[in-house]
């Protein structure tokens, strides 16, 4: 009997047969499409690859700017939709874990459809494959949330991008999240009138409040409608142009209308097939894989990695959880998860990206300061002439450890790594401020937001280039778009100079 099957070969089932195989384990994967799940063939990759033409289209923009005469960029979308398909094989074709995979001799079985449990430890695919193992392990990712409203057919996903044979005129993107932000901003940049329709009373609802603002003063800036707080969807129906949604608020009925309407609304565990009952297998009251803290689902020799579970749901963490999953299948429950540090963002105009607690949350833990830059009094933004956004870091007040950065602008995402390694290494807002970095760079934002920081606290600070630039004195800076922070004062400052 193999030891261990992997069910699903996205970044968490991926990683998991490599860790299993690498700890000795006789592995096998098997999943119902391509190796490499959603992340590879549906969703980040082919997504930032769309942002990156849109990003293209922006930069051409601006080339007279700079008296570079071109004349105004004309996609081809059929050429865009070949170009990123080179790039999902170019991956594909690239992925280190593969060959480790194979070196390690893990038996993998792609395209072999759905797989379901025939019993606690035997799973059949749709294609006719019978396996057993010891242990098994569950990676089947997530779909998007369908809506029981009617007329639910007519309505589409952002994976229906590819099917697209030209840019539709109007597009209402449904869902203000992360995923729905991406769609809206690329296909307004690909020339679609885009409407966001958030049923919550703002966009990006998880996100820090300033950067939920920023964005959305942003968006509706480049010319789309945000619509918050709209109501309730009642249903959709087809129309000669499109499709139109029906929703009420307040006994009021009202209704938008586009091309095409893309849903997203949330995500949830692709396990509707699996039989999952039959292994004695529980799913959570949302919907998704109970596991513990071992990653151990209610069959204590199936585990669960990645989106299925239900928690933060993204590529590192599926990778993570995929290691630990196998580590504790093969060796017995001895790895449990621990908080991570799970910066993210999104590849929109403009970029996002943030790491640790929002400031809400930060003040319900106790003291904390806060610094925000804008992106208008630093020197690369202003070389770029990308000025719009800011940076704000969030620190202990006692302590002075960084406890969360959010950024809006050009290379925010970037921005968020630097600020996640300082969180993970534990640093304070003195040390970050203290480490040397060239001149001028988009970083360089967040290391003066730490000095502003630090100045706050009253720790001693060390000039250096980039803390010259910016306007963070006094918390003179208020993020375009967005309420101030509020930052605390305290205390006298003392300075020394490098
Ligand atoms: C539009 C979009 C953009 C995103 N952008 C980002 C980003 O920028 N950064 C980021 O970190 N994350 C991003 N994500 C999220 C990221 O793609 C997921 O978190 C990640 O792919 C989860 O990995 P996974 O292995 O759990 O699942 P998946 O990647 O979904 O892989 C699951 C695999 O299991 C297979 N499978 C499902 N059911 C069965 C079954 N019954 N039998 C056999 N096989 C099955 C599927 O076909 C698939 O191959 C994005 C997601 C979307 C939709």
């Amino acid at each position: 009997m193999t030891d261990v099957i992997v069910i699903g070969g996205g970044p968490a089932g991926m990683l998991a047969a490599l860790s299993a195989a690498d700890l000795g384990a006789r592995t096998v994967l098997a999943t119902r499409g391509a190796f490499g799940g959603m992340a590879a063939n549906d969703g980040p990759i082919p997504v930032r690859a769309l942002s990156q033409a849109a990003r293209l289209i922006r930069d051409a923009r601006q080339l007279g700017q700079y008296g570079i005469a071109v004349s105004e960029p004309v996609l081809d979308y059929r050429r865009l939709l070949a170009r990123v398909r080179e790039v999902v094989d170019d991956v594909d074709a690239h992925i280190a874990a593969r060959e480790r995979i194979d070196a390690l001799g893990v038996t993998i079985h792609e395209h072999v459809g759905s797989v379901r449990f025939a019993d606690p430890h035997t799973i059949v695919t749709t294609a006719g494959l019978r396996l057993q193992a010891e242990k098994i392990i569950i990676c089947t990712g997530g779909v998007s949330r369908r809506l029981p409203v009617p007329g639910f057919e007519f309505t589409s996903t952002h994976s229906d991008a590819w099917r697209l044979t030209a840019v539709p005129p109007s597009m209402l993107v449904i869902g203000g999240g992360d995923a729905g932000l991406q769609v809206a901003s690329i296909f307004n940049a690909f020339g679609s009138q885009v409407q966001i329709l958030e049923t919550a009373p703002r966009i990006l609802l998880h996100a820090d409040d300033d950067v939920a603002a920023a964005v959305a003063a942003a968006f509706r800036a480049s010319g789309i409608v945000v619509r918050e707080n709209f109501g309730a969807i009642e249903s959709f129906e087809k129309t000669a142009a499109g499709v139109r949604m029906n929703f009420s608020k307040g006994g009021h009925r009202g209704s938008a209308e586009a091309a095409l309407a893309v849903m997203a609304v949330g995500w949830t565990a692709d396990t509707a097939s699996m039989g999952l009952a039959t292994a004695g297998v529980e799913l959570n009251q949302r919907g998704f894989v109970e596991v513990d803290e071992y990653l151990r689902t209610s069959a204590p020799h199936i585990f669960a990695a990645g989106d299925v579970t239900g928690r933060l749901m993204l590529v590192p963490e599926a990778i993570q959880d995929g290691f630990v999953a196998a580590t504790n299948a093969v060796r017995g429950p001895t790895m449990p998860i621990r908080d991570r540090v799970s910066p993210s963002g999104s590849f929109t105009d403009p970029e996002f990206g943030q790491v640790g607690l929002t400031e809400t949350k930060a003040r319900q833990t106790g003291n904390i300061v806060t610094a925000v830059v804008r992106f208008d009094s630093t020197t690369r933004t202003i070389i770029d002439d990308r000025k719009f956004g800011f940076c704000k870091v969030i620190a202990d007040a006692d302590t002075s450890r960084i406890l969360g950065c959010h950024v809006v602008g050009e290379r925010a995402v970037d921005i968020v790594q630097v600020a996640a390694i300082a969180i993970a290494g534990g640093m304070r807002v003195d040390d970050l401020a203290a480490v040397p970095l060239s001149f001028p760079t988009y970083e360089g934002i967040l290391f003066n937001a730490a000095a502003s920081a630090a100045w706050q606290l009253g720790l001693p600070v060390v000039w250096r280039a980039h803390q010259v630039e910016g306007q963070w004195q006094g918390n003179s800076a208020t993020p375009p778009g967005a309420v101030p922070s509020g930052v605390t004062e305290r205390g006298a400052l003392s300075m020394q100079a490098s």
